[in-house]
């Protein structure tokens, strides 16, 4: 199969055979003439089951309190899950509204790092043996999905999610998955179901526990294993107190620094390559101490730090020493970035320390793209236009390397050896375009690996 199209404007030809896409000077006879290509996208950060939960249950984003509890009074489930709430200022959801639906109604802020819940969640967690103690966001979230949301809806998930990733030139992913909760086995289920899908997930388990991933086979362990929380819920772990409450949020290892560190050391020690949660500056230093006690020098089993939002010229300076891959979420600061948004409010003029892209290219340090789905949308073309267009304007980066963080750069940070097009031979993931796509063009074609995966 040969398409005859245009490469960053300059005009290509190239042939498929088998897995294989190789450019040519010439096509003879093309499939496709006069597209647009681009090399299959690749997300590095993303939970593909709570994305595809995300699309199987009501997403709140931008949606007011009246619509929202439209929303739920339609909902044939005998439970409401919902996502990416955004509280309003105006009209806030209350407790007395949400406890007017006689079933249990569990709704996750679009930070993902709070939850709201009426009396009948809360009393279904507590016959589970779960109280709702403030600070337990992120273990309510875990004990609702292990106990509640079952094998069938979890697969449908999954599969939800691979659709919808495909749809958007994503061809291969780092799949952030699972926890500790003792019946957990979503990285299990989703290594499982592996051959249905289209797009290649690369698990990340997010677990302590290093015997399942070896047992499993797994490279990878961690992902959103929490360093910290988020600004949007004053959880992430400053250095100097939030702007707007007197707090420096909450570093969750801190009293356990020691078994961190061991944790650490024992994976490194089995090859695994490691990722962590860690977005303010007090978190990722806390991080870099314990990668720069375990780590030898040129990082050569790409230990990643997620996230990495807030940070210093001292953090920069000892994560390009130590080689670390920063795997970051151009959408976060499209959505809370700039003058008068959440991190202005969270942070003062501290959020021009936040998304620096280019400070962090500029030191050599790889930087990869994600979406962290269902937190932000994952759309590769929109993450490229907010890299060359940041809102924290000094730190936009060229249209080049903002490509690469989502293809070349991405497939170096999940330790994938192949090349891949459009080197002159390499693996054929190819996104076809009918225009320009940073104007107003769109995907007609997805290949992988040769095959065409997504026609529309
Ligand atoms: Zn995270
Ligand atoms: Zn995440």
């Amino acid at each position: 199969m040969q398409i005859e199209g245009i490469l960053n404007e300059r005009k290509i030809c190239i042939d498929i055979k088998g897995k294989r896409a190789r450019l040519i000077d010439k096509c003879s006879n093309p499939f496709l003439k006069n597209v647009w290509v681009m090399p299959g996208f690749v997300d590095n950060h993303l939970h593909p089951l709570e994305f595809g939960l995300s699309l199987m249950f009501p997403s709140l984003r931008g949606l007011t309190q009246e619509e929202i509890l439209d929303t739920f009074a339609q909902r044939k489930e005998d439970f409401i899950y919902a996502f990416n709430y955004t509280p309003s200022n105006e009209k806030p959801l209350t407790e007395k509204e949400l406890n007017k639906f006689n079933k249990p109604v569990v709704i996750r802020k679009v930070d993902g790092h709070s939850v709201y819940l009426n009396n009948r969640a809360q009393n279904l967690l507590k016959a589970h043996g779960f109280e709702h103690r403030g600070k337990d966001n992120e273990q309510i979230i875990e004990k609702w999905e292990n106990e509640f949301i079952d094998k069938d809806i979890k697969i449908e998930a999954f599969l939800k999610a691979d659709r919808t990733l495909i749809k958007e030139g994503i061809v291969r992913y780092a799949a952030l998955t699972g926890n500790d909760y003792p019946s957990n086995n979503d990285c299990e289920l989703l290594d499982s179901i592996k051959h249905r899908l289209k797009a290649q997930p690369y698990i990340f388990c997010q677990t302590y526990n290093i015997k399942r991933v070896l047992r499993n086979g797994w490279q990878r362990i961690g992902g959103c294993i929490l360093i910290d929380g988020s600004f949007g819920s004053h959880t992430a772990a400053l250095l100097e107190p939030y702007n707007d409450k007197d707090t420096k949020g909450i570093l969750y290892p801190e009293q356990k620094r020691d078994e961190f560190l061991a944790f650490l050391e024992r994976a490194i020690k089995y090859e695994l390559q490691t990722a962590f949660h860690a977005i303010g500056d007090r978190a990722i230093s806390f991080l870099l101490d314990a990668y720069e006690k375990v780590i030898e020098k040129p990082n050569p089993l790409k230990a990643r730090v997620e996230h990495a939002e807030l940070l210093n010229d001292e953090l920069l300076t000892r994560i390009s020493r130590l080689k670390l891959i920063l795997s970051m979420q151009p959408a976060f600061i499209s959505t809370w970035g700039g003058k008068n948004k959440m991190y202005d409010k969270r942070l003062g003029t501290r959020w021009k320390n936040t998304a620096r892209f280019k400070d962090i290219i500029e030191r050599d340090i790889i930087l990869v793209s994600g979406s962290d789905a269902p937190i932000t949308y994952p759309s590769p073309i929109k993450g490229i236009k907010t890299l060359i267009n940041n809102p924290n304007k000094e730190q936009s980066i060229d249209l080049s390397l903002a490509i690469k963080t989502y293809t070349s750069y991405g497939h170096y940070a999940l330790n994938i050896k192949e090349t891949f097009f459009p080197s002159d031979e390499g693996i054929a993931d190819i996104v076809i375009f009918n225009n320009n796509p940073f104007k107003n063009g769109e995907i007609t074609h997805v290949i992988k690996e040769g095959k065409i995966v997504y026609k529309n």
